[in-house]
């Protein structure tokens, strides 16, 4: 029985939902049992609330200062402390516990996961934005501290499942996969003119907006790239994509002697949060099988880098190492957003962080290496502005 006491960083959202709904299962199959400190989110104080009063935290906290009525009044009646803002949440993620879970969407999880990685806790990381900002110092934190970080992202897990940890000069490369998310056998001419209800429409994977976004682009395989250089020590060269559109292998990991090893699973988020919550040891919960016959084949294809370019420009980032990673992941966030309220196109996503990167490649301030959360943090404000002036450049043209 694993007994752990836990924070949900970005409760509300897909990942933080999937796993209270797995602390659920899990506690019901008799395998795991959760005492809750803090549960946050955003603007969702109804699912808020109803997660307190099944959970009954110390704390919840909307980020949203503005709400903080709305939440003492949603949990009315139960014993529980009730903060708000962006302040309330990075200390929020100081409180003492054995696990936290990082699913805050974007670069405004960066701060928390910080403060999180700082406490010796086991970090549960799902928020790959914070990775790809300012991934060496995020690692020697949790280290420094006595902690753990564990990825939630399905690629890395599988990858961190079968990784020699203790003797990484075993390992010749990996190999992410990708699905090619919904626009994978579009022309470009037809992906100029997609919507973002066709983009967060996701063939396998039920996710949030932005990562859904990011799928379409690719930008999300770009950004997992990065994440995994940093979470297993690896060169860019050493890090290989392939499309595997039923999304049954997670990732592979190849040995120098020739041998691959390969994580596989449905595509459902629950089975790496649940790998998450349990290591070293594992839990049950009612998981949806891998049934290979029923299937068939599997199949693979190499990504096009040509209609797909934000992969290109993440290899780009992680060659040029200092801050180019996080200015990578700061414009892609603005491109992505600026697609969602329809004032940029599709193609036009990618084009913005080429333009950003180029911009900014040869500015002293985004020289360096980020090595700690406020200079990612100063970088991803600079990245930022470049980006919102070049979409609104984009916007003007259209
Ligand atoms: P989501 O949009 O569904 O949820 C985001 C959560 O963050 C919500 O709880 C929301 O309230 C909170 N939030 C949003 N803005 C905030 C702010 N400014 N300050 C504080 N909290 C804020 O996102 P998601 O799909 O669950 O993704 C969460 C993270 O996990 C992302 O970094 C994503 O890349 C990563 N991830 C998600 C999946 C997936 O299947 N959804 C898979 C792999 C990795
Ligand atoms: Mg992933």
């Amino acid at each position: 029985m694993i007994r752990r006491r836990v924070t949900i960083l970005g409760a509300t959202g897909s990942v933080g939902r999937s796993t209270l709904d797995l602390m659920d299962q899990a506690e019901q199959a008799g395998s795991g049992a959760f005492e809750v400190e803090v549960l946050t989110g955003a603007g969702n104080i109804a699912l808020l609330a109803e997660q307190a009063r099944r959970w009954r935290p110390r704390l919840v906290v909307t980020a949203e200062a503005e709400r903080l009525d709305d939440l003492k009044a949603a949990v009315a009646g139960l014993d529980v402390a009730v903060t708000a803002g962006p302040e309330a949440v990075v200390e929020a993620a100081t409180r003492p516990v054995d696990w936290v879970m990082a699913a805050i969407v974007g670069a405004a999880g960066l701060r928390s996961a910080w403060a999180a990685a700082g406490t010796g806790a086991t970090l549960a990381l799902a928020n790959k934005e914070s990775l790809v900002s300012c991934g060496p110092a995020l690692m020697s934190r949790v280290r420094q501290a006595g902690g753990r970080l564990i990825p939630v992202d399905s690629e890395h897990s599988a990858i961190f499942q079968v990784f020699p940890a203790d003797a990484p000069e075993r390992v010749a490369r990996v190999v992410l996969t990708a699905s090619g998310g919904p626009f994978r056998s579009l022309s470009r001419a037809e992906m100029a003119r997609v919507t973002p209800e066709q983009a967060v429409a996701h063939p396998n994977w039920s996710m949030g907006a932005k990562i859904s976004v990011d799928s379409a682009t690719m930008a999300n395989k770009g950004l997992e790239m990065i994440e995994a250089a940093y979470l297993f020590g690896l060169e860019a060269g050493r890090i290989d994509v392939v499309v595997h559109p039923e999304s049954i292998i997670h990732s592979l990991v190849e040995m120098i002697d020739g041998s691959t090893l390969a994580q596989m699973g449905p595509p459902d988020m629950k089975t790496p949060i649940a790998c998450a919550l349990a290591w070293p040891d594992r839990i049950a919960w009612p998981a949806p099988r891998l049934d290979l016959a029923a299937l068939g084949a599997l199949t693979f294809e190499a990504p096009d880098e040509t209609r797909f370019p934000a992969l290109a420009l993440a290899r780009q980032a992680l060659e040029a190492g200092g801050a180019a990673p996080a200015v990578f992941n700061a414009a892609n966030e603005v491109g992505a957003r600026a697609f969602l309220d329809r004032k940029l196109g599709f193609l036009n996503i990618a084009a913005v962080v080429a333009e950003t990167m180029e911009r900014l490649a040869r500015a002293d301030e985004a020289a360096d290496a980020p090595d700690a959360c406020d200079a990612a943090l100063r970088i991803d404000a600079l990245a930022r502005r470049t980006a919102q002036r070049i979409v609104a450049d984009h916007a003007q043209a259209a």
